[in-house]
């Protein structure tokens, strides 16, 4: 009888000791997994300014401004990325710096070159510019091919914003087709290299238009929706913070760029 009791309990012992086994064995391959799983990724702020010089218009900021803002991002440890970063992060988690940021303009105006581009220079920063290509070259607002070329070579990335700033949803499926083949040609002439990226005039698109950028080569495309980029953000719709003046402009900055991560966290804005 005490044989048999003994074997029972052996038996007992070993039969929790195969679960426990079981039991981490499956929390090890359910770790394993999580670690390649993009639902760990974590939000990317992405910011969008237009201009960068001391006039009364809704889409500047003044030079001072711009400055105090990439010094906050400095002095807080913010580290500025480019899209082929955003990308090999959200497609295969590839490690990005501590605190990653990046740093967009559309329409390629000159005080980008001359207000903004010294200023992300002084504490090395880098910026993703999405330009108008008929302007460049044609309108004294705008910069020269000479300019750009110059802000390619010390690291600053062009991407495309059509050619003649048309809201694509108001084109006809032919002349959206023309607008992203003509500046991805005018681009590659140019920078030597075809862009990889895009930016929607004034924030227009539907999923017709995704999918012609798609078939344009462009691996990513930027709105002008609010919220950060992450784990289920499509990549053909990409949201960003846009930087306005604001009657203050750092503290609006300041909300926009640390609110985002609460408002999404609540729901209220998609990530
Ligand atoms: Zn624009």
């Amino acid at each position: 009888m005490n044989k048999r009791k003994t074997y029972i309990t052996l038996g007992i012992i070993l039969f929790f000791f195969c679960i426990s086994l079981l039991k981490f064995d499956s929390t090890s391959v359910v770790a394993s997994y999580n670690e390649n799983n993009p639902i760990n990724l974590q939000n990317i702020p992405i910011l969008n300014y237009h201009k960068v010089d001391i006039l009364n218009h809704a889409l500047s900021v003044s030079p001072q401004e711009f400055e105090e803002q990439m010094e906050y991002l400095y002095k807080n440890g913010y580290h500025t990325i480019t899209p082929d970063q955003l990308m090999a992060y959200l497609k295969s988690c590839k490690e990005l710096p501590d605190k990653p940021i990046l740093i967009t303009f559309d329409d390629g105006y000159l005080d980008n070159y001359t207000n903004a581009y010294p200023i992300l220079k002084k504490y090395g920063f880098t910026a993703t510019i999405f330009l108008v290509t008929n302007l460049i070259n044609h309108d004294d607002r705008f910069m020269t091919w000479d300019q750009v070329r110059e802000m390619q070579k010390n690291g600053i990335v062009f991407g495309s914003h059509t050619a003649n700033h048309k809201s694509l949803t108001t084109l006809t499926k032919e002349q959206v087709m023309s607008e992203l083949s003509e500046s991805r040609d005018e681009l590659t002439r140019q920078l030597g290299k075809p862009p990889k990226y895009f930016a929607y005039p004034t924030g227009t698109y539907n999923a017709e238009i995704e999918e012609m950028v798609r078939a344009n080569k462009y691996k990513a495309a930027f709105t002008i929706e609010y919220g950060q980029v992450g784990a289920d953000s499509d990549l053909y719709s990409l949201q960003r913070i846009p930087i306005f003046k604001g009657q203050k402009t750092f503290r609006s900055f300041f909300i926009r760029l640390n609110g985002a991560p609460i408002l999404e966290e609540l729901g209220l804005i998609k990530s």
